[in-house]
């Protein structure tokens, strides 16, 4: 898709460049990583964005992940309508929060108490006070790779050794907040038992994608998961699994469905709001009571709970708990993984495609990433030109080399199918210009 083919969309890119810092509301909108002008959607519906400029796109990014019905579902589109009725926003409690929070508790295994947000961000940043105010301790693990929104505390990376306190991953970030979080790798049990030893009675919480899924995607080895846990109980430590990607996507009840593992706390997102501005994060009954008006540690929100965002949400919930898609949806990202193994062996591509329900990621290396480190060393150059190959050819992947990419319930055996032809000429592209790329 070249410049000249998207006149409406260069314009308005125009226009929001003098006006929004980088002329989006999100960075990896900008298409950075990927070259080019992003384009702009005027519409979306079932499994495909109609751009300004009137190109019609089969979509794997799903809004990062909120679209798992695929684009504007008619029941959630019904559901803001008749909530839409009733009016916007009261500030005061409202039924459908009752009802959200019933859901939640039934769909997550260890969600006794649930508090509703605006985004995965909030989630997070709340769930992280929560542990440090009911433990009374400072310290925070997070794993290298994994990504929490935008939160100080957690936009944190590696110290140079393997136990030195993080270091701010963003300006404007003090380094003595960043001081208060260690940064591990991912899949490392020796280094989460040397951090619980070297820090014995200051760590508060362990917050883990427990599937990383903003890396590409990584999946945990055979009993890491579990030693996590075992370690947390052990030190009196809040275990917090961040499902904002996972949750509602790898099964109803998120990983800790799919692996048994339960956690203290659990930040939610993404699909939660049925594609309007949702998250929420809860868990143990006691934990939950520490905040406010029952406890000590203060959280709020103008418009958390909102009854339209509630709406949305509780019919995308429902949509999954009623209509168990989960076998489909998996079947249609385990053709497209397959199609992009097959087409890379025989070009002699070295490529690997996790895969987990209904996400997928591409790395080319010529081993499975287990870990940040190993995500960061693959030859992320390759993408680009997959990636507007894929664009030029009718489909949308993620505009970086380290988003996974999501199907939907939307996307039709037709659509996959031809995603598939799409992703084999993509990577025949790429093996043809070279091993100089
Ligand atoms: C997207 C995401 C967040 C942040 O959610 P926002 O709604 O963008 O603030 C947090 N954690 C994970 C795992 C995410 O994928």
């Amino acid at each position: 898709m070249s410049a000249s083919d998207s006149p409406v969309s260069n314009d308005l890119f125009n226009r929001a460049l003098k006006l929004i810092p980088g002329g989006v509301n999100s960075p990896v909108r900008a298409f950075r990583s990927v070259g080019g002008t992003p384009f702009f959607t005027q519409s979306a519906k079932g499994a495909r964005l109609t751009t300004a400029d009137g190109r019609e796109l089969i979509d794997y990014v799903c809004t990062w992940g909120p679209a798992i019905h695929g684009h504007n579902h008619p029941a959630i589109r019904e559901a803001v309508a008749e909530a839409l009725e009733r009016g916007t926003s009261f500030g005061t409690p409202n039924p459908y929060e009752v009802e959200m929070a019933e859901l939640i508790v039934d769909m997550v295994p260890s969600v006794e108490k649930v508090r509703m947000v605006n985004s995965g961000t909030e989630a997070t940043m709340s769930a992280i006070r929560l542990a440090r105010g009911a433990t009374g301790r400072d310290k925070i693990i997070k794993f290298a790779g994994c990504y929490h929104g935008h939160v100080d505390s957690l936009l944190v990376k590696a110290g140079s050794g393997a136990l030195t306190l993080g270091n701010p991953d963003s300006a404007g970030i003090p380094a003595s907040f960043a001081g208060e979080t260690i940064v591990l790798p991912y899949n490392d049990l020796g280094a989460l038992q040397l951090a619980f030893s070297e820090h014995p009675e200051k760590i508060a919480g362990v917050i883990i994608e427990p599937y990383p899924a903003n890396c590409g995607l990584i999946l945990p080895q055979t009993g890491y998961l579990e030693a996590l846990r075992e370690l947390c109980t052990r030190h009196g430590t809040v275990l917090i699994f961040d499902e904002v990607m996972t949750g509602f996507r790898i099964a109803p009840g998120g990983v800790q469905e799919k692996t048994g593992v339960t956690p203290d706390l659990t930040c939610l997102g993404k699909i939660i709001g049925g594609g309007l501005p949702v998250g929420a994060f809860g868990g143990r009954a006691d934990l939950m009571d520490h905040l406010a008006p029952l406890g000590p540690v203060y959280q709020a929100g103008t418009l958390s709970g909102n009854p339209l965002a509630m709406a949305a949400g509780i019919t995308a919930l429902k949509l999954l708990r009623e209509g168990d898609p989960y076998k489909r949806l998996e079947s249609s990202a385990k053709q497209l993984a397959i199609a992009l193994k097959l087409a890379a062996a025989n070009l002699g591509v070295a490529l690997q495609v996790p895969q987990a329900g209904s996400m997928f990621g591409l790395y080319f290396a010529d081993k499975p990433v287990t870990n940040f480190d190993e995500a960061l060393a693959s030859r992320t150059e390759l993408f680009k030109p997959l990636f507007q190959c894929a664009l030029d050819l009718g489909v949308y992947l993620p505009p970086s080399a380290y988003e996974a990419c999501f199907v939907s319930t939307a996307h039709t055996v037709n659509d996959i199918a031809r995603t598939a032809e799409v992703l084999t000429s993509a990577i025949k592209q790429i093996s043809e210009s070279g091993p100089g790329q």
